[in-house]
């Protein structure tokens, strides 16, 4: 298990980490299968990440 390499800078990792609800999700996928993420996808393509996108594809409420 790796951590996701924008980890440190990346807006919504500290929401998934600190939302009892999402813990999950940042356990899964940001310090976990973080190539998954559709963040992270975008981000490595160079493209731009919408800021509510989270790493399921969904988008934050
Ligand atoms: S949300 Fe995606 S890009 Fe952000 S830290 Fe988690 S895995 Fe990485």
């Amino acid at each position: 298990m790796r951590e996701c390499t924008f980890l440190v800078d990346c807006p919504i990792s500290q929401v998934l980490k600190k939302d009892i609800d999402k813990k999950t999700m940042f356990k899964n996928i940001c310090i976990g299968e973080f190539v998954q993420c559709y963040r992270w996808k975008l981000r490595s393509s160079k493209q731009d990440v919408p800021i509510t996108l989270m790493p399921d594809g969904t988008y934050m409420k």
